[in-house]
């Protein structure tokens, strides 16, 4: 059967009295998915970034099904197409290397027809938004760092204002400032710090060609799969990037980060491989070709308050507001939805010549909007985030009857015809 192909969004035109200039706050996948979607509802973009220059820190991402319909509805399948990789398989193994189970993507895919499954380069993936979003208008300005945001007397505007004293109005304003933002706790106007899950991250990319050298380990690089290894209060997973030229690794273990100072911070690779001491000798043998490493913190926020601001020109979104354990690999892929959402929501405000945005009938539609764009998110961003945390007891559990009663669901899971 043909899969339906899916349309992709072409720029509404709007009145210029009717068009929002909206201020975007963080050019994460967040800020720059809810740029493409808003200037694709007829809006006027500006993302302000912290950062000196746009660029991605950490390694690999997996883009599943729901957002791949997102992307290629923004109209970014063709420019990511050179940076996919299509892992066929996702092999789960015991932390001394017994399988587990596998799922087949393929067949997970044809469920949902003209998705897909794939592997990125975050940076490339990041890269591609970017450059769609200059491409519909968007302006960026880096070197931007909000410290606040300002609603005006009647509601109708906000103003972003930087810790430097530069101030840019808006009539939306877009909080996209990532789990450890600030913005979060400025609208709610209390303390309202990250969730630490007891978990952190080890992040490695290693270069394939040893890999290739050594039989053990050729058999990772020469077809893309993902792999798991669930052990005791640990996990690592791996996947092949960028055409089979680089390896992403990532270990998830004990957070052993002091309480105080930063969430990221150089680790030490033979304390990292003392971790894995009695686990699969592949992991072993992986981690030996890794030079240096950082550690990430793991926290999460539930979200569990209004995202938006009551007079309707503040709202919030992506980590800021749901970031969740990585278990799921869908962090990225909520944020999409999010802007998906909210640049629906808002391509439905009224859009005719005799009508203002300071007019009440607006000022009510944009309230709506958001309104709206919370009440179709917040309980799917909850799941995930609840589902993260319950794979995380999962994933990580000790050798004994629940550790086999896990193995024994995950073999539960149907495989292909003939494996
Ligand atoms: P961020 O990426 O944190 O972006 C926030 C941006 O805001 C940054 O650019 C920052 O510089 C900027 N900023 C912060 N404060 C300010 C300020 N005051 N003013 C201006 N700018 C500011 N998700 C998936 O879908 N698939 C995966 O496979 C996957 N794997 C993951 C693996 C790991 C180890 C981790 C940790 C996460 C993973 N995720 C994955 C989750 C995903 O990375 C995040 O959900 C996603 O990147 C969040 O994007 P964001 O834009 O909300 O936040």
């Amino acid at each position: 059967m043909m899969a339906p192909r899916i349309h992709i969004k072409q720029k509404q035109s709007r009145c210029p009295a009717c068009q929002l200039h909206i201020l975007i706050v963080g050019a994460g996948l967040a800020g720059l998915g809810s740029a493409i979607s808003c200037a694709l509802a007829g809006h006027g973009v500006h993302v302000l970034e912290a950062a000196a220059e746009i660029k991605e820190i950490g390694a690999g991402i997996q883009v599943l099904p729901n957002s791949s319909r997102v992307l290629q509805y923004w109209g970014l399948e063709e420019v990511l197409t050179p940076h996919m990789t299509h892992p066929s398989v996702c092999n789960f193994n015991g932390w001394k290397g017994n399988k587990i189970s596998h799922l087949d993507f393929h067949e997970s895919a044809s469920h949902y027809p003209g998705t897909w499954y794939r592997d990125f380069h975050r940076a490339d993936l990041q890269r591609c938004l970017m450059e769609r979003a200059l491409e519909l208008g968007v302006q960026i300005t880096c070197n931007a760092r909000i410290r606040t945001v300002r609603v005006s007397n009647d509601g109708a505007t906000a103003t972003a204002i930087a810790v430097d004293g530069r101030q840019w109005e808006s009539d939306l304003v877009i909080g996209a400032d990532g789990v450890f933002g600030k913005l979060t706790e400025e609208l709610l106007g209390r303390s309202d710090p990250p969730v630490k899950t007891g978990d952190l991250a080890y992040r490695l990319l290693l270069s394939t060609e040893d890999m290739r050298k050594d039989p053990e380990l050729a058999p990772f690089v020469d077809k893309p799969q993902v792999n798991y290894w669930l052990g005791p209060d640990a996990h690592a997973v791996n996947y092949v990037l960028r055409g089979g030229h680089l390896f992403n690794m990532v270990l998830l273990v004990p957070d052993d980060i002091p309480e105080t100072g930063a969430s990221t911070i150089e680790g030490n690779v033979e304390e990292m491989c003392a971790l894995f001491k009695g686990w699969d000798p592949r992991i072993k043998k992986l981690l030996k070709l890794c030079q240096s490493v950082q550690k990430w913190r793991l926290c999460i926020r539930f979200g569990d308050f209004d995202w938006s601001h009551p007079s309707g020109s503040w709202v919030m979104l992506g980590d800021a507001v749901h970031a969740t354990l990585p278990y799921l690999a869908s962090g990225a892929g909520m944020a999409f939805e999010d802007g998906a959402v909210l640049g629906e929501c808002l391509s439905r405000l009224p859009n005719r010549p005799n009508i203002m945005k300071t007019s009440p009938e607006f000022l009510n539609a944009k309230k709506h909007a958001l309104s709206v764009f919370q009440q179709c998110r917040k309980e799917r961003t909850k799941m995930v985030v609840d589902r993260g945390n319950i794979q995380q007891y999962l994933y990580h559990l000790h050798d004994g009857p629940e550790q086999q009663e896990r193995d024994r669901k995950m073999q539960m899971i149907p495989t292909p015809e003939g494996e």
